[in-house]
Parts: structure tokens; C-alpha cells; sequence
């Protein structure tokens, strides 16, 4: 991808922020009667939540009330596929709905959203992409989750943060050449952790590329005993000062083992509900982000997972609005990367 792109990508980004509906905040009585509300009409359309740990705490909260999933990418598409459930009400964003149709073509798969997209998805175009493919016919073309049907509909492979490093490797050990897409952040990272040389397309993650080195050692310098977590999608300079690098699963893992009792956080502020359930005695910070002049407006938490809330879970269900569908001969294509990584995954017993 070009600067150019880039560029225009930026524009397409803060365009879509200023059509934005984040949904309004909620006092305690209007939530409990939302909730009530969802826990009624999730049993009445035999539905169940399955929501992202960037969400917020309190679409988070009714998701285990009621049953439901948090997770990453990866486990929320296991999840929803296994259920029993006709209905899956999705809170995270686009692509997250659009993998689990592929994966469960029979449910309905509702969303409190469509609007909610991501830096990623945005960046990387199915119509260029398939060119950049093509003018490279001799490579296996791996694409990250945050993308959509179309381009997964192109790839080989899907991998998701947890699994990347391993499928590239395995990739390697067969001796292929592998293109990578879209985020250049991860794919410099699983560069470096595995030594492979990949074709790379240069998208980023809005959130996460606004940390900055600088912000978080000084912020430590205030902290000196704290571990610093880092997302892949981040920076390589934040990459390197981490202590764990690793997927939302595998930092909520870090935060409970490891014994420290104070943790600076690089990645979407949504995923400390579940860390402070996992450690409830130790202490998260945020790790600084660029500020005011950043593209990120809501400083390390995503604008689009913002849009999910009480109010739209309650309208998706109530309507059956907001269902997402994808193009039947697209699915089929879409599904057979995903399943590649779903079936190798459980050989890693990840
Ligand atoms: S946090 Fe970044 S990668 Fe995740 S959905 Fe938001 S923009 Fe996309």
C-alpha cells in the first residue's frame, strides 16, 4: 500500500468518524432495565452474545450475565460455531460478524452495529489486494482476521494474533513464500520472531500504532516495578521495550501469572475487565498514546468498538436489525482459510 493510500485511508477514517454514533451514556436504573430487556429477549429468540474484550465493560458485563462469550477474534468465531443457539448477537466489530457467518451460514448473526469497521478492513481493499495477489502468483497469501469476507475470500490462510508466529513457521517448513496482509506491524513482528522474509501490505491498526516507546519508559520511570504488555499490532519501538508481547488471550494470561502487581497496558483499554478479573490484586495502566494530534480520538480505546452498547444490543434484538450477511460463494471461499486455521490451531492445542 502507498503513502497515497495511506493517506486516503486516513481521510475515509476521520470521514467516518464524523458520521459516528457512539451510543450515549447510561445512568445505573436505564442500565439494569437494559439489561433486563436483553436477558428477556436473548431467551425469547433463543439468541447469545458474543462479544470482543475491547467492547465495553458494560457489554462485557451482560455477556457473562447471560452466558455468553468473551474473547478474542479467534475464540469468539469457535464459539459461535459450537453453540446451540439460532441467533448470535456479535458486539465488536464488522469483520468479527462477518466470520462468524462464514463459520455458521445457518444461524442469524446480528449485530448491534454494522457501522463498526476497522483500520485495518478499511486499508485493505479487496480490489487492490487481489492485484497485489496476482502480480505475485507464487506466494501463499495469509491475511490477519481484521479483514474483510472478500479479502479472506483471496487468501490461503487466516491467522489471528495468537497463532500467527506458528502458521508462518509451518508455512516456512514447507517451503512456501508468503505474502502478508494487512497489518505491518504484526507481520514486522512475526518477521522478527521467525526470521522469514514475507511480501508485506502496509496497514496499521489506528489504535495501536498511536502508542510511542517514549510514553510508556517514562511512564515506567514513575512505575519501575511494573511489566510492560504489549499488543503485536503496536510499533516495533513498543514492541521492544515489552516484557510480553502477545495476543488480548495471551496478555490476560501474562498479567495473572506473572508476579508483578503493576502492568502498563499497550492495547485497547476494553480488554482491563477481564484482566482485573484475572488479577484482581494487581494494578492496570494505560500506556500513553500520541495525543491531541493523534488519528485515535479516544486514546487507546477503539472508536468502533465504542458503538456497541446496551441500547443497540437491545434494538438489534427487538428489530432483528443489523443482520449480516455474506455472499453465499464468497462464504464458501472465506470459510476454507478460516478452517485452515481453526483445524490448525487445534493441532497446537491453542
Ligand atoms: S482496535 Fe484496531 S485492529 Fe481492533 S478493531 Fe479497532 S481499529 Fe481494528
Amino acid at each position: 500500500m502507498s503513502a497515497a493510500n495511506s493517506l486516503k485511508d486516513r481521510i475515509m477514517i476521520q470521514e467516518h468518524f464524523a458520521h459516528e454514533h457512539l451510543p450515549s451514556a447510561l445512568n445505573q436504573s436505564e442500565i439494569d432495565s437494559h439489561k433486563a430487556r436483553i436477558k428477556f429477549l436473548l431467551k425469547e429468540h433463543d439468541a447469545c452474545l458474543v462479544s470482543h474484550y475491547y467492547t465495553d465493560a458494560v457489554v462485557q458485563e451482560i455477556t457473562e450475565e447471560t452466558g455468553g462469550c468473551i474473547s478474542d477474534s479467534l475464540e469468539m468465531a469457535r464459539f459461535g460455531s459450537v453453540r446451540p443457539e439460532q441467533t448470535l448477537v456479535v458486539a465488536g466489530v464488522k469483520f468479527m460478524g462477518e466470520t462468524a457467518k462464514i463459520l455458521s451460514p445457518e444461524k442469524r448473526i446480528l449485530m448491534p452495529t454494522l457501522e463498526a469497521t476497522c483500520s485495518l478492513d478499511i486499508g485493505c481493499p479487496i480490489d487492490e489486494f487481489s492485484d497485489f495477489c496476482d502480480q505475485h502468483p507464487d506466494h501463499v497469501v495469509v491475511v490477519y482476521a481484521n479483514t474483510s469476507a472478500a479479502v479472506k475470500a483471496r487468501a490461503d490462510w487466516v491467522v489471528t494474533s495468537s497463532i500467527a508466529v506458528q502458521v508462518v513457521r509451518h508455512l516456512e517448513e514447507q517451503g512456501k513464500k508468503i505474502i502478508w496482509a494487512p497489518d505491518q506491524h504484526l507481520g514486522n513482528y512475526v518477521q522478527k520472531q521467525t526470521g522469514i522474509e514475507m511480501l508485506m501490505w502496509h496497514g496499521s491498526c489506528i489504535v495501536h500504532e498511536e502508542f510511542q516507546a517514549k510514553g510508556i519508559l517514562d511512564l515506567r520511570e514513575i512505575f519501575p516495578e511494573a511489566a510492560i504488555l504489549v499488543h503485536p499490532e503496536s510499533p516495533a519501538s513498543v514492541i521492544e521495550i515489552a516484557d510480553v508481547v502477545g495476543s488480548t488471550t495471551q496478555i490476560i494470561d501474562a498479567a495473572a501469572r506473572m508476579p508483578n502487581k503493576k502492568f502498563i497496558v499497550a492495547t485497547d483499554r476494553g480488554i482491563f475487565y477481564k484482566m482485573q478479573q484475572a488479577a484482581p490484586d494487581k494494578e492496570f495502566i494505560a500506556a500513553p498514546t500520541g495525543g491531541s494530534g493523534a488519528t485515535c480520538r479516544s486514546c487507546a480505546h477503539c472508536p468502533w468498538m465504542a458503538m456497541n452498547g446496551l441500547q443497540n444490543i437491545v434494538s438489534s434484538l427487538e428489530n432483528y436489525s443489523n443482520e449480516v450477511f455474506v455472499d453465499e460463494q464468497l462464504r464458501v471461499q472465506a470459510q476454507m482459510p478460516l478452517q485452515r486455521m481453526l483445524d490448525f490451531a487445534k493441532t497446537l492445542n491453542v
